[in-house]
């Protein structure tokens, strides 16, 4: 591995799907929003440490119809739930609700391009002009090519979780900067390389 510098790490951007909970596919209910082990712990360490930590995630699901904005409140209730049983929080979420092919249930005939789908970066300027930080003060963790290629386009490193997808989506051809196994051992991973 190569050499790590995350001396002014302050921030860290967490997917959701597969990186905090499992993902055997969309997350339509409460029910199917399962924490992945030691999800919450780790995020629980990242709040000791002092860093603030905000979710980034595509959630195609509300433009395709299947889940509306109510139930996606109730499933960051949830989530925000599992995490507090660790004591662990997190400091915002920030989700993009589109998808090129479907608006409000239905298919386009033209595809629309929205910026804050992943691999988009709006999400990510969003976060940093509402909360005051900077790529160089900020690492992304995902589980899939599009969360590498919205880090890299916004100039941040990514570390690759073997969960969820594992990178093998194949939707962008890049590699994260750095795998790890999960969440837990991604904050392991840059607690021993800040301290
Ligand atoms: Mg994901
Ligand atoms: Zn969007």
């Amino acid at each position: 591995m190569h050499e790590i510098s995350f001396k002014k790490l302050r921030v860290i951007l967490l997917d959701r799907d597969g990186v905090i909970n499992q993902e055997p596919g969309p997350i339509l209910t409460p029910e199917q929003f399962i924490m992945i082990p030691k999800s919450s712990e780790a995020v629980a360490r990242i709040n000791a440490q002092g860093w603030k930590c905000f979710v980034i995630t595509n959630q195609a699901a509300i433009a395709r119809g299947d889940l509306n904005q109510a139930v996606f409140q109730e499933i960051t209730d949830k989530m925000h739930h599992e995490l507090q049983k660790s004591g662990a929080r997190i400091d915002g979420q920030y989700f993009c609700p589109h998808h090129p092919d479907w608006e409000n249930g239905k298919r386009l005939t033209e595809p629309k391009q929205c910026s804050c789908r992943k691999p988009g970066t709006l999400m990510l300027e969003q976060a940093s002009s509402e909360h005051g930080f900077a790529p160089d003060e900020t690492v992304f963790i995902g589980d899939t090519t599009t969360d590498f290629a919205a880090a890299s386009g916004w100039g941040t490193p990514s570390i690759g979780v073997r969960t969820g997808c594992a990178g093998q989506d194949g939707k962008v051809s890049i590699a994260p900067d750095y795998w790890t196994d999960d969440l837990w051992s991604a904050v392991e991973l840059l607690l021993e390389n800040t301290s």
